[in-house]
């Protein structure tokens, strides 16, 4: 018997939908049993109507699925509500998506901001820990809008979530590990990211480790991203570090991402890039991002050659200069995902 899986698909807003179709396009013609569940009402023009960010009935069709694949959420009218977070973090704390994933590999050398890019061939991986730290959303604050005003954010850390990622850095590593923290100015936190490190690398006696101050990675990483492999830290460093490598393997544009449990098997696929309302509509959005994180779901399906595949199509179409105007092509979005297709075609 055939077992058909379905993916949930949220297009979401800005360019999450203009580079949703081109993903989608190429999941069809991969021609695996997969069926598409689209949510299209989860968007920024039904929060402006009623208030529902992610509705109950969005979650459990998120839940009843085998993935998701998801565009952007954002609108400049919503910045300080709680509109994105209702729907990311319901989504993240919801399946508890622990381990973000962001890959960053240079497809071509032509992308790469740094002078020897031939000889700094970035493929490297940022594991950022998800449902912590800084953004947990834990604070409060006294005398707003005074002058005495206080405000304060709980750089939350805890012994299984730090101990989890860690773990699933390790299980993803090819070459080492990096740790990456600011134990040296944040002390108690610091603390207990050591401590779960010396018990990690002490499970993982084979793999190659190292710990770096998160300044010091910054600067490492521009000067020569070569040595790093798989890089762990909190979800702040990931948040920033990920954006650094994204930038150095040719831009935000092409970077895709994965939100996981990997316990439950829960993930949740979706381009770095937030929703863009400055191309929104212009048809000239980077649909690489979204096909990659396609890629990354097919792969965490079992579906490693399909993934492969995708992926050696898009280097070639970046290799063609088939691309769109962010990473130096002249193409449309729907162009430069034909492109990719294309390429998927001739294989
Ligand atoms: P949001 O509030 O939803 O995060 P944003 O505009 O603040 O949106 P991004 O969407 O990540 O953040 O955009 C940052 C910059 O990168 C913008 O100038 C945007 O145009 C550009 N950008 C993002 N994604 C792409 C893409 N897929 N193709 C081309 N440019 C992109």
């Amino acid at each position: 018997m055939r077992l058909v899986r379905t993916i949930t698909v949220i297009p979401g807003d800005g360019i999450g939908p203009e580079v949703i179709g081109p993903a989608l396009d190429v999941l069809v013609a991969l021609g695996l049993d997969l069926r598409f569940d689209v949510i299209e009402e989860v968007n920024a023009h039904r929060y402006l109507r009623d208030g529902t960010a992610l509705s109950d009935a969005d979650f459990a069709r998120v839940r009843s699925s085998a993935a998701t694949l998801l565009g952007a959420v954002g609108d400049p009218r919503l910045r300080d509500t709680g509109y994105a977070r209702g729907v990311l973090w319901r989504l993240r704390s919801g399946l508890d998506l622990y381990a973000n994933y962001r890959p960053a590999r240079l497809w071509h050398e032509r992308l790469s901001p740094l002078r020897d890019a031939a000889r700094r061939p970035i493929d490297c991986v940022v594991v950022r820990e998800n449902t912590e730290g800084l953004y947990s959303g834990i604070g409060g604050g006294t005398a707003t809008g005074t002058a005495a005003e206080v405000a304060l954010d709980t750089d939350l850390s805890t012994h299984r979530g730090v101990s989890r990622i860690i773990d699933f850095a390790f299980s993803v590593a090819r070459r080492g590990v990096c740790l990456v923290d600011k134990a040296s100015a944040i002390p108690h936190g610091g603390r207990l990211w050591q401590r779960c490190w010396r018990e990690a690398v002490a499970r993982h006696p084979r793999c190659a480790t190292s710990h770096l101050y998160a300044d010091t990675a910054a600067l490492r990483l521009a000067e020569d991203p070569t040595v790093f492999d798989v890089i762990v830290t909190n979800n702040t460093y990931g948040d920033i570090l990920s954006s650094l490598t994204a930038a150095l393997a040719g831009g935000i544009g092409l970077a895709p991402s994965a939100s996981l449990n990997p316990g439950t098997g829960f993930g949740v696929f979706e381009p770095m890039h937030g929703s863009a309302p400055d191309i929104a509509g212009t048809g000239t959005a980077n649909p690489l991002g979204a096909i990659l994180s396609a890629a990354l779901l097919v792969e965490h399906l079992g579906h490693g050659e399909e993934a492969g595949a995708v992926r050696r199509a898009v280097a070639a179409a970046v290799a063609a200069g088939r691309t769109t105007p962010d990473i130096g092509g002249a193409l449309g979005t729907r162009e430069a995902g034909a492109a990719v297709l294309a390429e998927l075609g001739a294989r």
